[in-house]
């Protein structure tokens, strides 16, 4: 746990009991401060929020969109610093650090850093990934984070050493209030730079290339441009399935592809790596042996099993187009199952991928009109509403059709139907285990 002297005997809010405000109540006992909680589920002492020396907002709080949360809004009516357990931990700790945020590919690149740099001091790992910030060990000589939107929107303090924006596409575009909200908290994680900090931007979208433009502009001291499609001009990328640096215009070949970890997205996953390793003085060899041993995430294009020569894959993190996108790139002559909670941004921006589609089964709240876009644009299809219904379906119009893949990739959140998508991508692997047997 994070001990944060500068606390003691100070009155401290912590606003939003999930899994990060929970871990900044115990964080403050334990380092002596006097602790009020504060939750929707809770009758809270409205009075007593003008007393504290800060408040700590957890990522669920809305600060902004659709409307700001009362508590937050007393508070900076009362001047209190209002805080995200990111701030608090940088205002403690003298470590470095390497964020990473971005609208696809954190929790990738965060593990694939991680893994990376254990291999060269002792290293935390955590943030919107696993153990939440102040739960981490202290003391610890690398920390490596994942930052969602929500997190960068509640931190004020910042001035990242290694800061990296992956990508932005469309998306929590409610939550912030549109397009325009949602990139402003991205971007945050460049706030408050300091001479010895490092950004390392994905220049593959254009909402990303304007802030790299950006960043260059204002003389920021270290950015590095990487991509997972092209090799950018002194930055890091690929070409023709190698991983290539450009920083000092001699185009050193730094790596080729590997097979279990390709495809464009995990392209630029690992160019973001690479550049992370760079930019705190990791060897080349250590980046590429650690690299070569990284086993990927679960629920993220996970092949499950091959059950009478069809594969069955789990991509159950695929909660957005663009992420769905990676897999329609990557496989052909697919079985799709998606659905769930459906997301602002739908999934016409797909439709130039309907012709690898055999059959698309569909579930949860989004089944009724994605049905009906998938027929307009010549998609057969059928409601299966289940997750365990679509799965038996689709093993028997894969076979049916000679289909290769049975796809899930929901293009939704999971929350009308599941806790998360990990219990959505866990049982849909016991669901294909039942198959086996
Ligand atoms: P996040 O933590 O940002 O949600 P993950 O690494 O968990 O990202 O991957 C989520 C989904 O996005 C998966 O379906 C994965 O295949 C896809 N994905 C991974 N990396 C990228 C990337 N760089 N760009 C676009 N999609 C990606």
């Amino acid at each position: 746990m994070i001990r944060l002297d500068f606390y003691k005997n100070k009155r401290v809010g912590v606003l939003g009991l999930g899994k990060t405000g929970k871990s900044a109540v115990d964080a403050l006992k334990f380092s002596g401060a006097e602790v009020s909680v504060y939750d929707d589920k809770l009758d809270n002492d409205i009075e007593s929020v003008k007393k504290l020396d800060a408040l700590v907002v957890s990522p669920g709080i809305h600060l902004q969109w659709p409307h700001k949360h009362p508590i937050v809004d007393i508070a900076q009516r009362c001047a209190i610093p209002v805080l995200s357990d990111l701030d608090l931990f940088l205002q403690h700790v003298n470590r470095k650090n390497i964020c990473i945020t971005g609208t696809n590919g954190k929790s990738t690149t965060t593990a694939l850093i991680g893994h990376i740099f254990e291999a060269v001091g002792e290293t935390s790992v955590g943030g919107n990934i696993g153990c939440p910030i102040l739960s981490l060990p202290e003391n610890s000589e690398y920390y490596v984070f994942e930052l969602s939107s929500y997190q960068l929107e509640a931190s004020n303090i910042l001035g990242l050493d290694t800061a990296i924006l992956l990508n932005i596409t469309p998306d929590h575009l409610t939550r912030h209030g549109g397009m325009t909200g949602y990139i402003t908290a991205k971007q945050k994680i460049f706030m408050n730079f300091s001479e010895k900090s490092h950004a390392i931007i994905g220049v593959d979208d254009s909402h990303c290339e304007k802030i790299y433009e950006f960043l260059k502009g204002i003389g920021c001291p270290d950015v590095i441009s990487i991509s997972g499609n092209i090799v950018p001009q002194g930055g890091i990328g690929w070409e023709n399935d190698k991983l290539i640096d450009d920083r000092f215009g001699q185009r050193e070949v730094i790596c080729e592809k590997i097979e279990s970890f390709s495809g464009n997205h995990n392209y630029q996953n690992i160019a973001a790596a690479y550049a992370a390793c760079v930019a705190n003085g990791v060897s080349k060899e250590a980046f590429l042996s650690r690299l070569h041993t990284f086993k990927g995430l679960t629920h993220r294009q996970e092949l499950i099993a091959e059950i009478n020569r069809v594969k069955y894959v789990n991509d159950s993190k695929a909660t957005n187009a663009d992420s769905v996108e990676q897999a329609l790139k990557r496989f052909d002559n697919v079985i799709w199952i998606l659905g769930g909670r459906p997301k602002e941004d739908g999934i016409e921006s797909l439709i130039k991928y309907f012709k690898k589609i055999r059959f698309a089964y569909l579930i949860g709240e989004a089944a009724e009109a994605w049905s009906k876009l998938l027929t307009a644009n010549g998609v057969a299809n059928e409601i299966s509403g289940t997750l365990d219904k679509a799965v038996l379906a689709s093993s028997k119009k894969a076979e049916e059709l000679g289909a290769d893949i049975v796809l899930l990739s929901p293009a939704c959140a999971s929350f009308d139907q599941f806790k998360d998508f990990e219990e959505r991508g866990d049982k849909f692997r016991q669901f294909v285990m039942n198959l086996k047997s």
